[in-house]
């Protein structure tokens, strides 16, 4: 390796540091240094670091990676937007100023205000829908109710076992011996899971009749069925 580094060719701050080893010189602390390409691998930024790259672009070092502070501040207004959004009635032509507390409630569940929600439904029911609504809304919310409750049971039936590790309040570690034999609490709960996904298939069916009705009207209170 040649001795003699071809230093004016190198970038400014890439020098700097060639500088620094070569010649022991000090880096000063807070000042920026730029770096482009490889360069960047060899140095430890802490998180809250700021610097300039040789673009001329500002970088922040976030516990996720580095970020331009540019699209650090687009971020922020947009996850700001995003949350003002879901706590604003979706309806365009909304006229209602202060959102009382069951407007908000009605805005975090339905994405309308008091007032709106009242002439959405309205056009539902004049159309003739509502029934078919109704059905929609109560199957959608058992499906997913009844689709939490078999996972849970599902994992009741693989976690059962038939004596358990108890920790004691004085910190001693008791052995439980269910009195119920666990062959038998296994085909217990393997029924109840067999309940349970015949009842969530037949809301399933409900659901769907009520979608076929619904699905061309293009309500803003009905969304597609996701499972
Ligand atoms: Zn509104």
């Amino acid at each position: 390796m040649a001795k003699e580094f071809k230093k004016k060719y190198m970038h400014p701050t890439r020098r700097k540091l060639v500088d620094m080893v070569l010649h022991g010189q000090e880096y000063e602390k807070d000042t920026f240094v730029s770096f482009a390409g490889a360069d960047e691998a060899n140095v430890k930024r802490n998180v809250g670091d700021k610097w300039t790259d040789s673009n001329g672009d500002m970088w922040e070092q976030k516990e996720f990676g580095k970020m331009k502070v540019s699209d650090l501040s687009d971020t922020m207004q947009e996850v700001r937007n995003y949350l003002d959004k879901l706590n604003t009635c979706k309806s365009t032509k909304c006229k209602t100023i202060k959102y009382s507390r069951v407007d908000k409630k009605l805005i975090s569940k339905t994405g309308y205000c008091i007032k709106c929600l009242a002439i959405k439904e309205f056009q539902i029911k004049d159309d003739g829908m509502w029934e078919a609504y109704e059905t929609y809304k109560i199957t959608s919310n058992m499906i997913s109710h009844g689709l939490d409750v078999v996972a849970k049971f599902k994992q009741a039936y693989s976690d059962a076992k038939q004596e358990y590790e108890v920790v004691g309040e004085d910190g001693k570690i008791e052995m439980w011996r269910m009195e119920k034999d666990i062959d038998e609490l296994k085909a217990e709960i393997l029924a109840d899971i067999e309940r349970y996904e015949s009842e969530i298939q037949e809301a399933i069916k409900l659901r769907d009749g009520a979608w076929e009705l619904l699905k061309d009207k293009n309500y803003d209170l009905v969304t597609a069925p996701i499972n």
